[in-house]
């Protein structure tokens, strides 16, 4: 989360910094606008001029004194006997005009003829008058184009096609996945033996999955095994402020794939492109274009030409089904989030260029962490290897990597907050109020620690046993969750009669399952099953009328208010519990799983 929002700031002053260099060469162009405006006028006014032919009957009457050329300019001045000021001439030809003047002097004319070498000085304002525009105009061309990345056609593309190391054996879990994946590595490895067979080649996979799957990592390990180059570009890349850049930027991607073939191309975020067509506002269009753009590039490539498209995203639904059609992406493979066996193999890979003591139990943790990424099991480890040096450990103890998970999911311990007694107070009672209403309900899990130790944002936190990985939740679970999230502003209530913002992130997670439970799971008994989410985006036509939204209001209500009660009838009935637990947890401030079961014998 940190990471990436630096991120967006690095890129939003990365925005900044070309909004002031564009000023700033717009700031040219005007200035140099005036000082060409000014100059010009200045030469108009000052300088009279004496048209060739008018020059030459002067010269044959004798009426020419001086006159003064620099090299390499056919503008030449010249002085009038009978007239005072200087006129300009343009000479056609500066040789032979010398010429005539030599043999004007040799005929006896008085012609003083001064030949100026070329000034530099001089040079500059006519150099300035041809060229800057051109060169400013460049300049502002250049910097739109690396705005949009095209400029730096080696930085885009670079560092993303040499080729991969990645293998199949650095994915842990996803067989399956893997497996039907290798059939793509043969197939790029070798095309032929597939096109003389007659078979019909893929062009398009689709990857499934939430963000940290491993999507990108598979996608890679494809390209590795059939050591083939990895082009890639992410979705939101092709999505530009400069109408049709998007659809260059595909082109050019393409380009770039046929001249590598056999190879991968990989395009992450494939929904910031390829979501559906359906409003005609400015971005869509340009998506179209985009969109369109890709098509016909996955339409367009021969039998000859081995490249495979690979694609991510973790919105399915959003996307245009012209995307799945046959042709293009017309497989899909969902990356799950890993299971307890994939999360353990995820551990033991990640583990392996790190120095783990011999007792860490990796079974566990990987117990404690159901509904885990690789890409946060990856992290998990960083973090732990982080702390053992924090705390000196030879190699990296199971201790820290449970504070690693803790770090990870409450946030980082901070025993240094002063927290006033008032404060300590409301904690231990809202945290108690948790653990002894979620003691009492069945569905729930067993209580693994209860702190009022600060972490991250929280001021403590109750820890549950990790979930077993199960594929459905219901109803009475979902209800038994509210209860148990409600349990904190319930005990606030119950003893200090008095509520705090403390419970926001509670009420705000209740709220989001309540709402679900109507909406999404069609839970709700007036209601009846029926998805009442994203109106605009699931159906063309707009199937329930205005009041339906008091409605769902109602539900959502409802099921709060009744698990809100139900949670402070749970603790008025074991008071006694809640009194105990939170008059400890003042003592000394963590409470685990054992001394926590220890207060209900
Ligand atoms: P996605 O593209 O699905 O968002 P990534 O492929 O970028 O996820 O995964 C991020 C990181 O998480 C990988 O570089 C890897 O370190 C780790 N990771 C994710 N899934 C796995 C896996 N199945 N096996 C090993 N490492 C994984
Ligand atoms: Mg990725
Ligand atoms: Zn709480």
């Amino acid at each position: 989360m940190n990471s990436r929002k630096e991120k967006s700031n690095k890129e939003k002053e990365e925005q900044k910094f070309w909004i002031i260099v564009i000023a700033s060469v717009i700031l040219i162009i005007l200035i140099a606008g005036l000082i060409m405006f000014f100059m010009n006028n200045k030469e108009d006014e000052d300088e009279k001029t004496l048209a060739y032919t008018d020059l030459i009957k002067e010269l044959s009457y004798g009426n020419i004194e001086k006159i003064e050329m620099t090299v390499g300019s056919t503008t030449v001045k010249v002085k009038q006997k009978d007239v005072d000021e200087e006129k300009t001439t343009i000479v056609p030809n500066t040789e032979s005009f010398i010429e005539l003047i030599q043999n004007k002097v040799a005929e006896g004319n008085e012609i003083e003829l001064i030949q100026k070498p070329k000034s530099v000085l001089a040079q500059i304002p006519s150099f300035i008058i041809t060229f800057l525009p051109t060169l400013i105009m460049l300049a502002l061309f250049i910097m739109i184009f690396k705005m949009q990345g095209l400029g730096e056609k080696g930085k885009v593309y670079d560092d993303t096609q040499r080729k991969t190391k990645v293998k199949f054996d650095d994915v842990a879990g996803l067989d399956e996945e893997k497996e039907e994946l290798v059939e793509i590595v043969d197939f790029l490895k070798r095309p032929e033996k597939f096109v003389k067979m007659g078979a019909k080649i893929p062009k398009g996979v689709l990857l499934y999955g939430k963000p940290g799957t491993g999507k990108t990592l598979i996608a890679k390990a494809i390209a590795g095994e059939a050591d083939v180059p990895f082009i890639s570009m992410s979705g939101s890349e092709f999505i530009e402020m400069f109408a049709g850049l998007g659809a260059s930027r595909v082109r050019k991607l393409f380009e770039k794939a046929r001249k590598l073939s056999p190879c991968i191309v990989f395009i992450d975020e494939i929904d910031a492109i390829g979501s559906r067509r359906t409003s005609n506002s400015g971005a869509e269009t340009e998506n179209n274009q985009t969109l369109n753009q890709l098509l016909v590039e996955m339409d367009g490539f021969s039998s000859e030409e081995t490249i495979i498209v690979l694609a991510a995203t973790n919105r399915p639904e959003m996307l245009d089904k012209a995307l799945l059609r046959p042709g293009r992406f017309d497989r899909q493979i969902t990356i799950p989030t890993p299971d307890l066996k994939g999360r353990l193999e995820i551990l033991k890979i990640h583990c392996k260029d790190k120095r783990i003591s011999e007792d860490v139990n990796l079974e566990g943790i990987a117990e404690d962490t159901a509904g885990f990424t690789g890409a946060e099991l990856a992290n998990i480890l960083n973090e732990a290897a982080i702390i053992a040096t924090k705390r000196k450990h030879e190699d990296i103890e199971n201790e820290d990597i449970e504070e690693a998970v803790k770090k990870v999911t409450v946030g980082l311990e901070k025993r240094a907050r002063v927290i006033s007694d008032k404060d300590k107070k409301l904690t231990a009672y809202h945290e108690a109020g948790h653990a002894v209403v979620s003691r009492y309900l069945p569905t729930q899990n067993d209580v693994k620690e209860v702190s009022i130790i600060p972490r991250g944002v929280a001021g403590g936190y109750t820890m549950y046993k990790s979930d077993e990985d199960k594929y459905y939740v219901s109803k009475t679970e979902m209800e038994e969750k509210l209860i148990a999230l409600l349990g904190g502003r319930a005990a606030e209530k119950l003893v200090l009669d008095d509520i705090s913002t403390g419970a926001s992130n509670d009420i705000e997670v209740a709220t989001e399952i309540a709402r679900d439970m109507v909406t999404k799971y069609g839970m709700s008994e007036t209601l009846g099953p029926i998805d009442f989410r994203g109106k605009e985006e699931k159906y063309e036509i707009q199937l329930f009328g205005e009041n339906i939204g008091d409605k769902i209001g109602q539900e959502v209500k409802t099921l709060i208010d009744t698990a809100y009660n139900k949670a402070q009838k749970l603790l008025e009935e074991h008071r006694d519990k809640l009194d105990n637990i939170a008059e400890t947890l003042l003592q000394r401030e963590k409470i685990n799983e054992e001394d926590f079961k220890k207060f209900f014998e």
